[in-house]
């Protein structure tokens, strides 16, 4: 049947260039799911994962932030930084969880906890996707 073609771009690569049946994202106002013959819309992502489907399978990106574009039965992502199952290095993602999750104990005001909260939220969403399957 019809298809979605999904493209996921960050700064230094093109993470994903793929036909679909389905996306789910975690937009700004709540979950969102397009199929084929979607309307037009743009949308402000959430740091967490974006979940495809290819042939009644799903698998996961994880994303942080950005934006998504539906037109034409083309998803285009653009994200600061989106990594694939296989690409994660869980080690890595446990140790930015740990470090934000100390920040954000020691109560700091303003920026620094804006900051660390966001740091958390990636680690936690890399460490979900990592885990899928
Ligand atoms: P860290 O503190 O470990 O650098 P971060 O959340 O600050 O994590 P980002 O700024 O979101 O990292 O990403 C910087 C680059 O590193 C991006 O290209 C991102 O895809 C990649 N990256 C970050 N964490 C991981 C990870 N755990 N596994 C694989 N790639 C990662």
């Amino acid at each position: 049947g019809k298809k979605l073609h999904l493209e996921i771009i960050t700064p230094d690569a093109s993470v994903l260039s793929e036909d679909v049946d389905f996306v789910l994202v975690r937009a700004l106002d709540g979950d969102l799911g397009v199929m084929p013959s979607h309307a037009p819309l743009i949308a402000s992502l959430r740091i967490w994962p974006l979940y495809y489907e290819i042939d009644g399978k799903r698998h996961c990106v994880s994303v942080a932030q950005g934006f998504m574009e539906v037109n034409n039965n083309v998803v285009t992502v653009i994200t600061p930084a989106a990594e694939k199952p296989e690409d994660i290095d869980v080690e890595r993602a446990e140790r930015a969880r740990k470090r934000a999750e100390k920040r954000l104990q020691e109560h700091q005001a303003g920026i620094d906890e804006v900051r660390a909260e966001a740091a958390l939220k990636r680690a936690l969403s890399r460490l979900d996707v990592a885990n899928y399957h």
